[in-house]
């Protein structure tokens, strides 16, 4: 598996051609989703990791096989940002998650945040959309192992999607979050 930036889409006309199987990305900003990104695909600087919170209002798309692709769908929460923004994210989301392709659903939440509203408006976007849904709480190792536990049982309880501790740095949760992938990609 050697991943390949395929492109970005800022309208849903550019969206690759809707075959295959992927899997999404989405989070608030900078709640380390394009570092989960980067762990979990192995790659150092695949999707681009940002000082500038929310900027970004992109859909990127990485091939990771034939017909297989993460998606890396643009941040939210950003307090700053405009409402005609706004309105441009939330007509983009809609329209991505139209696509047949999407195979699965990971949601970046800091641990030390826990989840918010729109977190979980993307929760139930892949609800509706019938496909399974996984929260990586990300920046664990910044947080006490007990603490973190205890988010992790409120997040499991709350949440109806797979939940668990992540953190690039002490490399935590890895290796579920790609098991989960790879089986809703179909290569598991
Ligand atoms: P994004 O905006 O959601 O894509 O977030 P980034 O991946 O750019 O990460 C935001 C900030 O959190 C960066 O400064 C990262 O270095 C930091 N970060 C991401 N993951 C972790 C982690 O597991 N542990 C710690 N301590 N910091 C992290």
């Amino acid at each position: 598996m050697n991943p390949e930036f395929i492109g970005s889409a800022h309208n849903p006309s550019q969206f690759p051609t809707d075959q295959g199987q992927e899997v999404a990305f989405s989070g608030r900003s900078n709640s380390g989703k394009s570092s989960a990104i980067n762990t979990i695909l192995a790659r150092k600087r695949l999707a681009r990791t940002s000082k500038i919170p929310g900027r970004t209002q992109l859909v990127n798309f990485f091939s990771v096989g034939e017909s297989h692709r993460i998606v890396d769908l643009p941040g939210y929460g950003y307090a700053r940002v405009s409402a005609s923004v706004q309105e441009h994210w939330r007509n983009l989301l809609e329209a991505y998650f139209k696509r047949t392709s999407l195979a699965g659903l990971i949601v970046t939440v800091d641990v030390r945040r826990g989840a918010k509203e729109l977190d979980r408006v993307m929760l139930n976007w892949a609800n509706e959309a019938r496909v399974p849904a996984a929260v990586l709480l990300t920046k664990a190792d910044k947080m006490s192992r007990v603490a973190a536990n205890v988010q992790e049982t409120e997040a499991t309880q709350n949440l109806g999607a797979s939940v668990v501790l992540f953190s690039t740095r002490k490399h935590q949760g890895v290796e579920e979050a790609r098991d989960w992938i790879w089986k809703w990609l179909g290569l598991g």
